[in-house]
C-alpha cells in the first residue's frame, strides 16, 4: 500500500485514480474545481482542501494537469514544498519537453524525485486500466513507479532519462496525425476514383499502408464498426487534443531544427480543424475537411 496524492481530477486523473484506491492504496485527491472534487468524493477518493494538504503525507504525488504552465506553477507555488523529502513525483500531463526538464530540475532542487510519464490510451484507457506509460527518468525512479503505473496502465515503457517519455509521445502523435491525414486523403481520392471505401479497407489493411488510423480508426463509417466514424466522430481522441500535442510537436520541432515537413503541415491542418467544430469531434473527423476541400 503505497500513501498517493493524485492532482488533477478531470477526464484521466479521475479515473486513473480511482483504480488506485481499487487497488489498495491510500489516495488523497485534489482539484481546482468545485464540480471534480464532486466527482471524486461519489467515486469514493477522499479529497484534500488543497494542494499542499494532499501532498502534506504522501509517498508519491501524482499530477494530471492540462498543461506545463500548470504544473509549473503547482510545483513551484505549493507541492514541492509541502512535501516530504525524497517524495516521487510522477508528472502523467503532457507537456513539452522542456517544460518536462525544467520540473524534474524543480523537484531535485527541492529534494525530492520525479519521472515524466505521460499517456496515451484516452478516457477508456484509463477508466480500463490499459493506458500506455512513456517514461523519462533515473532507473532507480522508474523501478519504484511501476508498481503504480501498472495498476493504471498495461504498456509501459522507460524510454530515458528526464523529458524522454514526453519526447516519445510528441513522436508518436506527430507519426498518428499524419498517417491518419495521408489515411483520409486515401479514401476521398478513391471516392472521386469510384473505389468503395470497403474495397479500399480490405486492400490498405492488409498491405504496406497498414497503420492503426485505417486498422482501428479508419475515417469512414462501415469497415471498423467501432472506430468514431459510425458515431458522427463522437471521439474518441478530440481535434482540440491533437492540436494541443501537435503544438508541443511543433515546438520541439523548431527547438531541434528539424526538417519535419510533415509534422508541421499536419500541426496546422489539425490547428485549423481545432479552430471550427473539429475541437469536439474526433480527429479522423478530419476526413470532412478534406473531402470539402479542393487542390
Ligand atoms: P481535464 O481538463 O479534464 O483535467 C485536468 C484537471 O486538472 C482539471 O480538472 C483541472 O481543474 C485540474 N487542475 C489544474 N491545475 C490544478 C492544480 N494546481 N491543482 C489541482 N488540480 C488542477 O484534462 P484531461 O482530459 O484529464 O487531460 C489531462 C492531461 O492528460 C492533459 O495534459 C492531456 O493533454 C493529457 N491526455 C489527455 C487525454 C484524453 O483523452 N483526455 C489522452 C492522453 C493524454
Amino acid at each position: 500500500m503505497t500513501r498517493i496524492a493524485f492532482l488533477g481530477l478531470g477526464h484521466m486523473g479521475l479515473p486513473m485514480a480511482k483504480n488506485l484506491v481499487t487497488a489498495g492504496h491510500e489516495v488523497h485527491g485534489f482539484d481546482l474545481v468545485p464540480a471534480a472534487i464532486d466527482a471524486a468524493r461519489t467515486a469514493g477518493i477522499p479529497v484534500a482542501a488543497s494542494g499542499a494538504e494532499a501532498v502534506a503525507d504522501a509517498e508519491v504525488v501524482i499530477t494530471m494537469f492540462p498543461a506545463g504552465r500548470h504544473v509549473i506553477a503547482a510545483y513551484q507555488d505549493e507541492l514541492l514544498a509541502a512535501a516530504a523529502p525524497g517524495t516521487l513525483f510522477i508528472e502523467s500531463s503532457t507537456i513539452a519537453v522542456d517544460e518536462a526538464r525544467a520540473a524534474h530540475e524543480l523537484a531535485l532542487a527541492a529534494s525530492h524525485r520525479n519521472i515524466d510519464a505521460p499517456v496515451s490510451g484516452g478516457v477508456v484507457g484509463a477508466e480500463n486500466g490499459t493506458l500506455a506509460f512513456m517514461v523519462g527518468g533515473s532507473d532507480a525512479d522508474f523501478a519504484d513507479a511501476l508498481p503504480l503505473l501498472e495498476v493504471m496502465g498495461k504498456r509501459i515503457v522507460h524510454c530515458g532519462g528526464p523529458g524522454l517519455g514526453q519526447a516519445a509521445k510528441v513522436c508518436n502523435n506527430m507519426v498518428l496525425a499524419v498517417s491518419q491525414i495521408a489515411v483520409a486523403e486515401a479514401f476521398v481520392l478513391g471516392e472521386r476514383l469510384g473505389l468503395e471505401h470497403q474495397a479500399l479497407f480490405d486492400v490498405v489493411s492488409q498491405a504496406s499502408g497498414q497503420c492503426w488510423s485505417i486498422t482501428t480508426n479508419c475515417p469512414v463509417p462501415g469497415p471498423v464498426p467501432t472506430s468514431p466514424a459510425n458515431r458522427d466522430y463522437q471521439p474518441g481522441f478530440a481535434g482540440s487534443l491533437m492540436a494541443k500535442d501537435l503544438g508541443l510537436a511543433l515546438q520541439a520541432i523548431e527547438q531541434t531544427s528539424t526538417d519535419a515537413r510533415m509534422g508541421r503541415l499536419a500541426q496546422q491542418i489539425y490547428a485549423a480543424f481545432a479552430d471550427g467544430d473539429g475541437a469536439t469531434r474526433d480527429f479522423s473527423g478530419i476526413i470532412t475537411d478534406i473531402r470539402a476541400g479542393e487542390g
